[in-house]
């Protein structure tokens, strides 16, 4: 049986009893961050870390340790549960108390919750690329904080699958922000475009080794929003994000992305990518 972390104990997952009462169950009242392990090892800890930091810190939910003993906790999890490629899950809500909207009184602990996904990389649509359609992003103006809300994309990512396509790919009155569980950039005159790191998309943590990878290639980059028009005369297309790596786009809503294949400028950030895994 797995092993979880819950608050600061190591327990087996049928011994985690969270309250009805969590504020994470009625309200989506927390924070969550997910973190990729290659080869044993956490990857790219310091950026989920900070971003979690933000998350905590806006939505004013007090992080029950610091951030070496979260890592201490977060390493001893992975070493007992023996991963050596998967995912670490972990999610703070603001704690338990009746149900009631105002926040509850100061001394009420966070509840803190981690465990792990063995789960192998997705080398098979790395390698072929994904379709994917296109919708409103009709979610709130904090898409740059990790919060458990996230229902606006269970269900585009819900339309998405019953179409037949991998992703759905979000737009503003037809400015393209971001997909459901992933970063979105566009390469055009071999340049990679991708909205820019504000309110509205999250501020990804694979988006940002994309953007590392690409100044390595000599690859230009620019953190500018585009349109669905601009997609649709792109040469390339990828999604970002810590689960899917960098995953090909290669049709979005039946039309196909330049020749309809994964391109060169994808395939070189892949193959950075590989090595920079291969390197851990
Ligand atoms: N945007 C959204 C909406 C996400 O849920 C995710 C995480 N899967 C990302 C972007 C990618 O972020 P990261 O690279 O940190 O996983």
């Amino acid at each position: 049986m797995s092993l979880y972390l819950y608050q600061n104990q190591f327990l087996p997952k049928d011994q985690v009893s969270i309250s009805p009462d969590d504020r994470g169950y009625y309200f989506g009242d927390g924070i969550y961050e997910v973190f990729r392990v290659y080869n044993g090892v956490l990857f790219e800890p310091e950026g989920h870390y900070r971003r979690l930091e933000k998350s905590a810190r806006e939505v004013r939910i007090p992080l029950p340790y610091n951030i070496e003993r979260m890592h201490q906790y977060l390493v001893e999890l992975i070493q007992a549960n023996h991963i050596q490629e998967g995912t670490v899950y972990l999610q703070i809500t603001r704690g338990t108390a009746p149900r009631s909207h105002p926040f509850p009184p100061l001394d009420t602990e966070p509840v803190l919750m981690a465990y792990c996904n063995q789960i192998a990389r997705p080398l098979s649509t790395m390698e072929q690329g994904i379709t994917a359609i296109t919708a409103d992003d009709i979610r709130w103006l904090k898409c740059d904080l990790k919060t458990l809300n996230l229902l606006a994309n269970v269900m585009a990512k819900q339309e998405a699958l019953v179409q037949g396509a991998g992703e759905v790919i979000l737009h503003r009155k037809g400015t393209v922000t971001e997909c459901s569980s992933s970063n979105f950039m566009i390469v055009k005159k071999g340049e990679i475009l991708t909205h820019p790191a504000n309110n509205l998309i999250l501020h990804g943590i694979t988006r940002e080794v994309v953007f590392r990878l690409a100044r390595k290639l000599d690859i230009v980059y620019h953190e500018r929003a585009f349109t669905i028009e601009d997609l649709h005369s792109a040469e390339e297309a990828f999604i970002s994000g810590t689960t899917v790596e960098i995953t090909p786009v290669i049709s979005v809503n039946g039309r196909a992305v330049g020749q309809g294949n994964p391109g060169p400028v994808t395939r070189k950030l892949q193959q950075a990518f590989e090595q920079l895994v291969n390197s851990l």
